[in-house]
């Protein structure tokens, strides 16, 4: 009961918002297949995380490339986005969210419709080249030798998401950032809330006025000192729980 009380005022907030923001972590893919890097089942419990590290990956291309392109290729190639995803994008074709801001690198609210997305850690999708910095979308061809190479310089090509040792994105950093700064709801998907410099986004939200919802399926950092309306359960049941209330409270204005 409690919960269905906060459901239906997550729901009511969502509704008369004019700028909202959902800020995403691996727990919103879970329910795709991917399991998140850390904890019971994390990938890093299966391999060495030393392969994402830069300094490494520099030394040690091709062993790093081999379990690359285990993880981040051949797996997450099958993945598609789950109902959490798609109710995302359903919601910012209807003006409801403004902003995507997500840690993950899987390209899977891109998948599900969204366009307006921030890939504040980058994204598996590109290939960027360490020397020119030459990117591509089209690298299936690439990776039949491993490491690939860039075709313009013959450098070393790394996927685009942001490795251990390495910067967030200029653009991206700044866009969450001004994003946080406007929203009026902020809603905290699958995410711990341990990870560095992203785990700033919501205090910058909370900081500027916004109402922190937070949907997840265990506390996070966030939930007893920064959300305002924690929703404990899988991100899909939660965002199909809310379109729900969504419509029936459409249906009963329009009916009025
Ligand atoms: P995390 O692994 O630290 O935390 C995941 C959170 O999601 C936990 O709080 C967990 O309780 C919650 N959760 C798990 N299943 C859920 C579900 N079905 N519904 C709702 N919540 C659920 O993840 P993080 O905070 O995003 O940090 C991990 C970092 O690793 C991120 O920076 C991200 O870039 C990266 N990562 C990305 C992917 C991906 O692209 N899918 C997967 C794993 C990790």
């Amino acid at each position: 009961m409690l919960q269905q009380n906060s459901l239906i005022k997550a729901a009511d907030l969502l509704s008369k918002s004019s700028f909202t923001v959902a800020f995403t972590g691996a727990g919103i893919s879970v329910e795709s297949g991917i399991p998140p890097f850390r904890g019971p089942g994390g990938i890093w419990n299966q391999y060495d995380p030393k392969v994402l590290d830069l300094n490494y990956f520099h030394l040690h291309p091709q062993e790093s490339w081999i379990v690359i392109k285990e993880i981040f290729y051949d797996f997450f190639q099958n993945i598609e986005p789950n109902p959490a995803h798609k109710t995302l994008a359903l919601w910012e074709s209807q003006n409801s969210v403004n902003v995507v801001i997500t840690q993950n690198i899987d390209h899977l609210h891109q998948k599900a419709g969204s366009q307006n997305v921030i890939d504040f850690h980058g994204n598996a999708h590109r290939l960027v080249c360490l020397s020119c910095h030459w990117k591509t979308e089209d690298f299936q061809s690439l990776l039949k030798n491993l490491p690939p190479l860039c075709p313009k310089c013959g450098e070393i090509l790394k996927p685009d998401f942001v490795f251990f040792g390495e910067n967030i994105p200029q653009l991206a950093y700044q866009n969450a950032f001004e994003a946080a700064q406007k929203a009026e709801v902020f809603i905290i998907i699958g995410t711990s809330g341990e990870v560095s410099p992203a785990n700033q986004i919501p205090v910058i939200a909370k900081q500027n006025g916004a109402v922190i919802i937070e949907i997840n399926n265990d506390k996070s950092l966030y939930t007893n000192n920064l959300t305002d309306i924690y929703l404990s359960g899988k991100a899909s049941e939660i965002l199909l729980a809310l379109q729900h209330i969504i419509n029936e409270n459409n249906k009963n204005h329009y009916h009025a």
